[in-house]
């Protein structure tokens, strides 16, 4: 076996590395000094694959081998490293993979809302300056029924910016048992711990009662606060007191009830068997003073934070001097009416918003879409892999119905030799990235993520990856 240092030796030079990729037409619009840069981060790439081993022959170092991986390499850096993915892991509202997909009609009011100037912030009825929040506030007050409401960049500055104004220097009463953390190691209490409020934390993590509320509240108390588990279960012996409970616990001692609804819904999910998560309207009025929610999870729209409830509560949330800092921009605003619109009639919203369309697909349409997917694959792949289909488990994500699995139909793959964990690292290296998962040892799609449109991507993808 050759040593690393031969192998050094039959590294190509910079020079021909650089005349290799002058040469390619995919490459031409890089500026020369990223180009540059990549083949030196590539060169140094197979260096530490020559010193470690796992390149240990001159073959793998032939410019026929070589080069073509240098311009591939060199391609990929080029790109933007924000970009599209395939997402067929079945799990709807998917943070990592930008969860919600938004509505066409959204889509184009984020267009016009970029390629046009706008009355963002001017009012057309008294040509003067007017307010950004007046485009969504008595769309959502009529959605849910509540007095007022504005809307921020997310919902933890929602979550913050509620806390801040209504219990700065003050306690905020909590069941320990909510204190949750959330994706990305994200800590509600400490968000909340930053608005400036005392959490007062109270009952065991498993179990809570009235009582417990009751005996915590002292004259510093400013409210209770309920906040929603998300995607953590307490499961066993378990009690929460219900935000009935509270209302009553706080109509005794004159304070609000808040609620950090997480996902929060303007749908009635219930209507497609998912049942457990009350709307919006619903914890208002179960009695819920503030409720504060998510744009982008089960709601479907973009990135953003809402905050309704009784105006005598949002009033000075709307004043506070911390709102201009977790203000909502334009292109989301004008996502976001456009999203909230479809909802005044539920059968449109279910039938134009993605993330609805998803989670209602019925398990026999879930079934066909997995044998259109399974017959395109087998005619794509032929003999180099086997495809079949079979029952599986869809996720909502984003901390809404824990625990709910959907059913739906997977397609799975299995390529003779080609491990499912290395046809994962193939796919996420193809373009577009293809994102699935494996489950009893095969690498499986979930047709529900996958739009129709990208099915024969889908099939292009594997194939490349499968038949290099
Ligand atoms: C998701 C979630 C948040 C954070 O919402 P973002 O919109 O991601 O900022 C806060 N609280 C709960 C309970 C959540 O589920």
């Amino acid at each position: 076996m050759p040593t690393p240092s031969t192998l050094f030796r039959h590294l190509p030079s910079m020079d021909v590395a650089l005349q290799h990729l002058e040469a390619d037409p995919l490459l031409a619009a890089l500026p020369r000094d990223l180009r540059k840069d990549a083949a030196t981060a590539f060169l140094d790439m197979v260096r530490a694959a020559i010193k470690d081993g796992r390149i240990n022959s001159e073959a793998q170092l032939a410019d026929a081998v070589l080069l073509p991986q240098l311009a591939a390499f060199v391609r990929r850096a080029g790109q933007p490293h924000f970009c599209r993915v395939l997402n067929a892991t079945g799990v709807v509202v998917h943070t990592n993979l930008g969860r919600s997909l938004l509505a066409e009609e959204a889509i184009q009011a984020v267009t016009q809302a970029n390629r046009y100037y706008s009355n963002l912030e001017f009012d057309l009825d008294s040509g003067e300056r007017g307010s950004r929040y007046s485009h969504v506030e008595a769309l959502v007050c009529r959605l849910t029924g509540a007095e007022a409401a504005l809307v921020v960049n997310n919902n933890a500055a929602a979550v913050l910016l509620m806390l801040a104004t209504l219990c700065q220097g003050q306690e905020v009463i909590v069941s320990r048992g909510q204190l949750v953390e959330i994706g990305g190691s994200f800590r509600i209490p400490d968000v909340m711990a930053r608005s400036g409020a005392i959490l007062r934390e109270v009952g065991a993590t498993n179990r809570t009662h009235p009582r417990d509320y009751e005996n915590a509240i002292t004259d510093q108390t400013a409210a209770l606060l309920k906040v929603h588990t998300s995607n953590f279960r307490i499961i066993g012996f378990t009690k929460e007191v219900g935000l009935a409970e509270l209302r009553e616990i706080g109509d005794r001692h004159g304070l609000p009830v808040l609620e950090d609804l997480g996902s929060g819904t303007f749908f009635d999910f219930s209507s497609i068997g998912l049942h457990g998560e009350p709307t919006v309207r619903e914890t208002l009025a179960q009695g819920a003073d503030v409720v504060t929610c998510s744009g982008d999870k089960v709601l479907g729209g973009p990135q953003a934070g809402l905050i309704l409830g009784r105006k005598r509560y949002i009033d000075p949330i709307k004043k506070n001097p911390l709102n201009r800092a977790l203000r909502i921009d334009k292109m989301t605003l004008a996502a976001l009416e456009a999203t909230l619109r479809l909802y005044l009639d539920p059968a449109r919203a279910r039938e134009r918003i993605p993330t609805l369309r998803m989670l209602a697909m019925t398990h026999e349409e879930l079934a066909r879409n997995a044998a259109r997917l399974a017959r395109r694959l087998r005619r794509e792949l032929g003999t180099a892999a086997t495809v079949s289909t079979c029952p599986g488990a869809s996720r909502v994500g984003g901390g809404a119905f824990p625990e709910r699995d959907l059913p739906t139909t997977l397609v799975e793959l299995q390529v003779p030799g080609l491990s499912p964990d290395e046809l994962q690292r193939r796919l996420l290296e193809a373009e577009p990235p293809l994102v699935g998962r494996i489950e009893r040892n095969r690498f499986c799609l979930d047709p529900r993520t996958l739009q129709h449109e990208e099915v024969p991507l889908v099939a292009t993808v594997l194939r490349a990856a499968i038949i290099p």
